[in-house]
């Protein structure tokens, strides 16, 4: 497929910006060819520089779970513009959006703003050896928490797509701060309390595993390291930038009756604009400065127009909760599109076709796909003007927006893919 004019824009963005891209993934290079430059979305569809229209199930890699534009978030932004940008100075707006995210989960009783799901870790982990004293960190591997660098250890994601696997410039010290064990693995999580019992700080978690393509929690998984971390003293973070707002208005923690003592927020949360959350236990959360002596700040935190967006997309799936049922039902519909033999992994509106005999339960099993046959189920898809993301290892995204009729239509390229 020829885009001219994305083409050369690639090719000029690269003398100006590494790879042509703001963040890897976009550069296509797991899968090849000219990633397409995007001039603007509306619903489900997203309009490159080259005429061309794709139904987008990437939805900027999470966020967009209404589709573009959606009227209630444009209004709210138009209305704030109205107002100004940015005060660095309290305003009404962040309140009431902190109160409506404590308010659609339960264990977040106090939280704080920051601009993207990597702030909001980075600050949660800071928070989790403050409150407890403690320097480690268990993590599993193929879970991506943003790229803080103790983090970036067997990270899933964009490192797995670029198959980078240990991140240069993050310092051994700060590597050896993280304890990286398979996911689904209580076993794994036990034994690292068996080796560092009283060293370890918290284990953080995305509940459903989104970032080595997505791989929803063994049963009885999440409630092992909520037992186990609370037996050791330690906390448990769960990362719910991807999933909170999306499986649920409660997240996963809602979906999964775990209460975690942190959690973080991204993605949905900023309605499309960067805002991101870290909140969870009064008492923990009592140790952020000015309270406490863990020190966090940010400049554009709690920006007027973001945090507009964000609170417009919240009210929204409040006052439409059904938007969840159908969220779910289409994407079974697009699961229903694989034959029997391919793996496909879902959770409410993430899902994944894992190239691979699967199941598919953990990162090792997830690195086990043909990624050349992703590939080109990936450009077959793009052909027909169905935008997918561009990675074995990242969940496509189902919005609000996509209609029964974009839904069908997606699931007759896939079933032609898998037929031809
Ligand atoms: C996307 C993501 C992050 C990082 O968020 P950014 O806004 O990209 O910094 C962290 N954790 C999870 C689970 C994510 O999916």
């Amino acid at each position: 497929m020829r885009l001219p004019r994305s083409e050369a824009l690639i090719a000029r963005a690269q003398l100006s910006i590494p790879g042509g891209v703001n963040s890897p993934v976009r550069a296509f290079r797991a899968v090849g060819g000219a990633p397409p430059f995007i001039v603007r979305g509306k619903g489900p569809r997203i309009f490159d520089a080259d005429g061309r229209h794709y139904l987008d199930y990437v939805c900027s890699w999470g966020p967009l779970l209404l589709g573009h534009r959606p009227p209630e978030v444009v209004r709210a932004l138009e209305e704030a513009l109205a107002w100004g940008t940015s005060f660095g100075a309290p305003t009404e707006r962040e309140v009431e959006l902190a109160e409506a995210i404590c308010e659609c989960m339960p264990s977040v009783e106090m939280v704080r703003l920051v601009n993207s799901g990597t702030e909001a870790t980075m600050s949660a982990l800071r928070l989790a050896r403050g409150f407890t004293g403690r320097d480690l960190v268990v993590k599993f591997d193929g879970c991506y928490h943003g790229h803080v660098d103790s983090l970036l250890v067997r990270a899933g994601s964009g490192m797995a797509t670029l198959g980078i696997a240990d991140c240069a410039g993050v310092p051994t010290a700060f590597a050896d701060t993280t304890i990286a064990v398979p996911f689904n693995s209580a076993a794994a999580v036990e034994q690292a309390f068996q080796d560092y019992d009283d060293r370890i700080a918290a284990v953080i978690v995305e509940p459903v595993a989104g970032n080595m393509g997505c791989v929803p929690p063994a049963g009885g998984f999440l409630e092992a390291l909520r037992e186990i971390t609370r037996r050791h003293g330690a906390l448990l973070i769960f990362d719910e930038v991807m999933t909170g707002f999306r499986l649920a208005l409660g997240g996963a923690q809602q979906l999964y009756g775990i209460r975690p003592d942190l959690t973080t927020l991204g993605k949905v949360i900023g309605g499309g604009l960067p805002v991101g959350a870290y909140g969870g236990r009064a008492d923990i959360m009592s140790k952020v400065a000015p309270l406490g002596p863990v020190y966090q700040a940010g400049t554009l935190s709690g920006n007027p127009l973001a945090v507009s967006a964000g609170l417009a997309m919240l009210r929204y799936l409040k006052a439409h909760p059904e938007v969840y049922r159908q969220l779910d039902q289409s994407t079974a519909q697009l699961a229903a599109a694989a034959p029997e033999g391919v793996t496909v992994n879902r959770s409410g509106s993430m899902i994944t076709f894992f190239f691979c005999a699967g199941p598919v339960t953990d990162y090792a099993e997830a690195l086990t796909c043909d990624t050349r046959r992703f590939a080109a189920f990936f450009h077959w898809l793009l052909e027909r003007g169905i935008y997918w993301p561009a990675s074995q290892f990242e969940a496509a995204f189902v919005s609000a927006a996509h209609s029964e009729e974009d839904v069908a239509r997606t699931a007759a390229v896939i079933r032609e893919f898998f037929a031809a």
